[in-house]
C-alpha cells in the first residue's frame, strides 16, 4: 500500500464506514418494526364502537365485531382455537340466516371455518382477505348428527371436493344439496361474491338450469376445494371500506372459466420460500384509523359481543359519527411473494380493481 495516500484515502473510508453503519441501522429499524398480524392476533376481544370497516378486504380492520356462538341449532364453528369467528354483525347475522335458510333446503347445518380476527387485520396463518369483517368461509361437508366434540373441531379433515390433477370435482362427492346451498348463498344480496375452487365453479356451470342468474357471483379462484368463501359488501356507516369492482353481467362460464383448465394457473411457484404479504405488512401498510382500532378498549366480556339472533351486540354503542370520507391512499408497494399461491394474488398489488386477480386470457384469446 502506498503510505503516501492514506491520509488522502481515510476521508472516503470514514465515509463509508459511516454508509454501512448507516445502513445497518436502518435495516435494524425497519425488522424492528412489529409486524401487523402480529399486533392484531394478540388482540381477543373486538374494539368497542359501531361496527365499521375500514380499508379493503385483504388490508384494513374493523370495529364493532361480534362473535359467532359456537354452536346454533344449525350450525358448528370448526377450528375454535383459532380465534377467527369474529364479523361484523351483518356478516355473523347473515352466517345465522343462511344456516336456517339451508337447513328448510335439506342440507343439514353449516360446518362455518375463519370469519375474522376480533378486530380483523392480517391473520399469522391463510388468508389474504378476511381482514375487515366481511369475509366467512363455509365448509362443504353438512353438518354430521353428532355434535363435534372440541376436539373433533380443530382435528377433523375435510373433505377435499376436487381432483388435484384434473382440477374436477369429484362426482362420487357432489350432491344437488351442495349446488343448492351455494345457490342459497348466492341469492342474498348483501353477497357480492362467492369463490370456489374451478373445478366446482365448472360444475355449477355444466349442471345448473333455469336460473343461472345467480352464477355471476360464483367466482373461481385457487383453493376454495373444500369450503366456499362468501363475501359481503361495504356495509352502511362504513365511509371508509374499500369496495370490489362489481363482478362482470355474465354466468362467468365462458373464456374466464376455460383459462382454468390450461396449465398457466398451476404452474408451480418460481419462489415458494417468499415471505407472504400478511407476513410483511405492518401498520402503516394499513389504513390509518386501524392503529386507533388496534389500541380502543376491549368488549368488557365474550359474552356480551356474541351474537344471538339479532339480540345481540349488547354493546352496540351510539350510531356510527358520519365521518369526512378521504381518499384511498396510493397502494403501498412492498415486494411479496406467496407460497401457495401466485404472485399476482398478493394483497400488496394495487387494491386489485376485482378484490382478487382475475385470469388474464391467455394470448391469443
Ligand atoms: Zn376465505
Amino acid at each position: 500500500m502506498n503510505l503516501r495516500s492514506l491520509p488522502d484515502r481515510k476521508p472516503f473510508l470514514t465515509a463509508a464506514l459511516a454508509l454501512v453503519t448507516l445502513a445497518a441501522l436502518a435495516a435494524v429499524a425497519i425488522s424492528a418494526e412489529p409486524r401487523a398480524k402480529d399486533l392484531f392476533g394478540a388482540r381477543k376481544l373486538p374494539a368497542v364502537a359501531p361496527a365499521q370497516s375500514f380499508g379493503f378486504y385483504s388490508k384494513g380492520c374493523f370495529t364493532g365485531g361480534v362473535a359467532l356462538p359456537m354452536d346454533g341449532p344449525n350450525w358448528e364453528v370448526m377450528r375454535p382455537s383459532r380465534n377467527r369467528r369474529w364479523g361484523h354483525p351483518a356478516m355473523i347475522s347473515l352466517i345465522e340466516k343462511l344456516a336456517r335458510d339451508a337447513q328448510a333446503d335439506g342440507w343439514p347445518g353449516l360446518l362455518v371455518g375463519d370469519v375474522s380476527q376480533p378486530r380483523g387485520g392480517p391473520m399469522m396463518t391463510g388468508h389474504a382477505s378476511h381482514q375487515i369483517g366481511l369475509d366467512a368461509d363455509i365448509w362443504l361437508t353438512p353438518m354430521p348428527k353428532r355434535p363435534l366434540t372440541t376436539a373433533q373441531r380443530e382435528n377433523m379433515s375435510a373433505t377435499l371436493m376436487v381432483d388435484e390433477k384434473t382440477h374436477l370435482v369429484k362426482d362420487a362427492l357432489w350432491t344437488p344439496a351442495h349446488t343448492r346451498l351455494l345457490k342459497r348463498a348466492a341469492s342474498y344480496p348483501e353477497v357480492e361474491r362467492i369463490l370456489v375452487n374451478p373445478g366446482i365453479k365448472k360444475k355449477l356451470c355444466d349442471t345448473v338450469t333455469g336460473d343461472r342468474t345467480w352464477l355471476r357471483k360464483v367466482r373461481p379462484f385457487w383453493g376454495h376445494d373444500y369450503h366456499f368463501h362468501m363475501r359481503i359488501g361495504c356495509q352502511p356507516g362504513s365511509p371508509f371500506c374499500k369496495a370490489q369492482e362489481t363482478t362482470p353481467d355474465d354466468d362467468g362460464c365462458g373464456k374466464p372459466l376455460a383459462w382454468w383448465f390450461t396449465e398457466e394457473p398451476w404452474r408451480p411457484n418460481k419462489n415458494p420460500d417468499a415471505p407472504k404479504a400478511r407476513d410483511l405488512m405492518t401498520m402503516a401498510n394499513l389504513p390509518k384509523q386501524c392503529q386507533d382500532v388496534l389500541g380502543a378498549p376491549d368488549a368488557p366480556s365474550l359474552e356480551a359481543v356474541t351474537y344471538h339472533g339479532g339480540a345481540a351486540a349488547a354493546v352496540a354503542v351510539a350510531e356510527p359519527q358520519p365521518a369526512e370520507p378521504q381518499p384511498s391512499e396510493p397502494a403501498q408497494m412492498i415486494s411479496s411473494g406467496n407460497a401457495s399461491l401466485p404472485a399476482a394474488a398478493s394483497a400488496f398489488a394495487p387494491t386489485p380493481s376485482i378484490g382478487i386477480p382475475l385470469p388474464r386470457p391467455r394470448p391469443g384469446n
